[in-house]
């Protein structure tokens, strides 16, 4: 087989002895006409657009075994984008399946993986060393603030976030320093631009880039170096793009150049589940490809695979609602099943406690864990499943953040792995440069800094400097020295030590793994197991070069162990994936759809947030759950809350509505349902209520609808005075006993003395 890196050494397929193709005669019937209509137009541009469930990853899946099979192409020229490192994990096993070993040639990978791997073939042309460093947008803010404070710009008035976002938009837009318009952003009275090209500099002189660099400076080299541009179009003989409606317009314009020369390139998307334009994705994408490749054959899927009616039903009512969608009609010839479950409960506990039990049922019923998911729309949400998960003893993961490689401790030892890789990363540099505790204090910090400014030189340059010099103080500087020389040691056993020991070494000489060893908190042997973990993970690399490379790249964390577990992961996180089982909890207004979305893009956002639903139940092969709470606690204040929109939008027919009032002690007076699927007395209706016998002024922070105010219980100043008679909806009557701002103690006629608050209490 083709090395995939020598682009010199391609070998045409007609060249290799004819073999029998490997896959099984039959294969093809695993799809239906329009799927197989997909997978055997191989020549040509082909956009597979429809919608959740209909097989369009199959398809991708299918044609890459169908180009191997027939011996269009070798692996190496074969170009697949899949949206996370796990669907490309994925697609590779499938076609492994179908076609054997030669699926480990192909180049499938997510955007940012294919393009660093293209990236450190020509860093020259763009300044960089083949080694450079990708930065987090961790180290990418600290470095803004750098920059904002040589410049004397407020970071408070002009916080470096905001600028991150600004740049990181330019580069989803393809658009470098010099073209960035003033007008493209109002930081610091139209200083972005230039603050802009600053931040690149400084990224080269740190031979590094950030996430959007690594398409961005694919862009400039295809652009400025035409030669180099042919060799890749010449070398990608087919190109094929999963979950094309969330591509940015940087991906477009790069997908575009290396498919320009023989134009077989296959996307494959469905407009209703673009749900990342808060992250420069284009849907406009999709009605830009027949323009720009005429002639392009467009597939449309109708038939879903996954969904049982009633679930296909409810979600395809719900994205109706929609009103910017191209449309289309799904089907499907599976059993009608069970509606989509809708059950409103009294708070978040509930919440958690009520999905524990049914994920409990399901399991006695034969079910598999990870056959279930929940899935959510905010990353706090996950906190209270994890706890009840426990509690059961349910084994679960925490799917989409990079939860490992986030510890504290996993990136200190892996800024030593970086300065030790890359000298010239002062990032990391300035990460571990006093920890553990050297007694180098901020001031040798700044010093270095400045020399390191002074003479366009890396830190750990300037370090080496200012420890032959009398600048510092002879403590420090002996300190420095011993720093210094402990990296140039390390550098050197780079070559000489396999890279798990090297590794050890480091932590152990650097006096890492003894700080912890004396760090006398509870968290401390945790760590510890954890360093010892990231030494077992190197083991699966090559070199650190690899694993490093890893660790930059992981955009989505399945955590560790095995056997059978449930996912936890956002909405965001589970496009592409489907389970059995899939529970929406937190089907609150301002939570979903989100506030935030709503405020900062209205409509569009609203419509994004409907996308996220859809995408949400479509996930669903059997059940789908959702959930609402009456009462929610957001960032450590309670709100009372009303059920989503979206609830209202499932279509009756499709939707069975449940109260848990009754299973877990939440009453509710009686009171009609004002959303129309909702006949019983929910539970957001008392909590209202009482809201409005307390006096309570409504205020539309953080939570209103369609122009209408909406109660946030988070008022403190209490109406009960100690001893007055009240009821409240779990406990009954009941005398307060103590006011504590809107914390009340009760003594309760029937369920004793509780805490509770106030917000959840009327006067009797
Ligand atoms: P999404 O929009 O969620 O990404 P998709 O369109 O990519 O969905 P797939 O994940 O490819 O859909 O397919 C959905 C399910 O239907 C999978 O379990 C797949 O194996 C199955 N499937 C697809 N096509 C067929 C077919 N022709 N016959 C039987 N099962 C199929
Ligand atoms: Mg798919």
């Amino acid at each position: 087989m083709s090395d995939p890196f020598d682009l010199g050494a391609y070998e045409e397929p007609q060249a290799a002895a004819p073999s029998p193709s490997p896959l099984a005669p039959d294969w093809l019937d695993a799809l239906n006409e329009p799927q197989r209509a997909a997978v055997e137009a191989l020549d040509g541009p082909v956009l597979v657009l429809a919608g959740a469930g209909t097989g369009k990853t199959r398809v991708l899946t299918s044609r890459i075994a169908n180009i191997l099979g027939q011996r269009k192409a070798w692996p190496s020229r074969i170009l697949a984008v899949t949206f996370t490192n796990k669907a490309a994990r994925e697609m590779r096993e499938r076609i492994a399946a179908l076609v054997g070993p030669m699926a480990q040639d192909l180049w499938l990978g997510t955007f940012h993986s294919i393009a660093a791997r293209i990236l450190r073939r020509h860093a020259e042309l763009v300044g960089l060393n083949p080694s450079f460093s990708i930065i987090d947008t961790d180290d990418q803010l600290r470095l803004l603030k750098q920059l904002l404070a040589v410049e004397g710009i407020d970071e408070k008035k002009w916080p470096p976030r905001m600028l991150a976002a600004a740049i990181d938009r330019w580069k989803d837009k393809g658009i470098t320093p010099d073209k960035a318009g003033v007008g493209d952003s109002g930081f610091a009275d139209g200083r972005a631009p230039d603050l802009y090209r600053q931040y690149q500099e400084r990224l080269k002189v740190l031979n590094a880039c950030d996430f959007g660099d690594l398409l961005l400076h694919n862009l400039t080299i295809f652009l400025t170096h035409p030669e180099v541009l042919a060799e890749w179009q010449e070398k990608f003989r087919y190109v094929l793009v999963d979950e094309y409606q969330d591509s940015n317009v940087s991906q477009y314009l790069w997908l575009r150049l290396l498919a320009q020369k023989y134009k077989n390139i296959c996307c494959v998307g469905d407009d209703d589940q673009s749900i990342y334009g808060w992250r420069g994705a284009e849907v406009g994408n999709i009605l830009r490809f027949e323009k720009d490749f005429p002639g392009a054959r467009i597939v449309r899927l109708e038939q879903n695979y996954r969904s049982t009616p009633h679930i296909l039903a409810a979600a395809s009512g719900l994205i109706a609602h929609n009103e910017g969608r191209l449309g289309k009609t799904l089907w499907t010839a599976l059993n009608e099943g069970e509606k989509v479950l809708v059950r409103g409960v009294w708070d978040g506990e509930e919440e958690a406690r009520s999905i524990g039990d049914e994920v409990e049922s399901l399991q006695r019923a034969g079910s598999r864990l990870s056959d279930m998911a929940i899935l959510v729309r905010a990353g706090f949400q996950t906190r209270s499943f994890e706890e009840r998960f426990i509690q059961l003893g349910l084994k679960y993961k925490v799917i989409g953040g990079l939860r490992f490689y986030e510890r504290q401790e996993i990136r200190d030892a892996i800024a030593y792995m970086r300065v030790v890789a890359q000298p010239a990363d002062d990032l990391a540099f300035e990460r571990i440069f006093n920890v553990p505790k050297r007694g180098l204090g901020d001031a040798t910090l700044q010093l270095i800094n400045r020399t390191a400014r002074a003479q366009s030189i890396p830190m750990l340059a300037a370090a080496r400097i200012l420890a032959e010099t009398d600048e510092l103080k002879p403590k420090a500087r002996s300190t420095l020295r011993m720093l210094v020389e402990s990296f140039d040691r390390w550098r050197v056993l780079l070559d000489q030590l396999p890279h798990t020991e090297l590794v050890e070494t480091i932590l152990d000489e650097s006096g890492y793994t003894a700080m912890w060893q004396a760090d006398r908190s509870v968290e401390a042997p945790g760590r510890l197991e954890n360093l010892k973990e990231l030494v077992q993970a190197l083991e699966q690399f090559e070199n650190l070069g690899g694993f490093l490379e890893h660790v930059s790249l992981v955009m989505e964390n399945d955590a560790g162990g095995d056997g059978d577990m449930i996912s936890l992961m956002t909405m965001h996180a589970a496009k592409g994936l489907e389970f059995n089982a899939v529970f929406l909890p937190g089907w609150e207004e301002g939570l979903f759809p989100s506030q935030r979305s709503m405020e900062e893009k209205g409509t569009e956002g609203l419509e994004e947030e409907r996308r996220l639903a859809y995408v949400g139940l479509t996930r669903a092969r059997q059940r789908a759950y959702v959930y609402f709470a009456a009462n929610r606690r957001v960032y450590g204040q309670w709100q009372a809350a009303l059920p989503s929109r979206f609830i209202d939008e499932l279509p009756g027919d499709h939707v069975e509505a449940q109260s848990t009032q009754g299973v877990y002690g939440s009453s509710a007076p009686a009171g009609g349902g004002r959303f129309g699927t909702f006949a019983y007395d929910a539970p957001w209706l008392t909590a209202e209520r009482n809201l409005q016998s307390v006096g309570r002024t409504r205020d539309s922070q953080g939570r209103t609808i369609e122009g209408s105010a909406h109660p946030v219980a988070n008022d403190s100043s209490a109406a009960f005075a100690v001893g007055s008679r009240v009821f409240h909806q779990k406990f009954g009557y009941g005398r307060v006993q103590a006011v504590d701002d809107n914390k009340l103690t009760i003594t309760f006629d029937k369920a004793g003395t509780k805490k509770v608050i106030d917000a959840f209490v009327e006067k009797a």
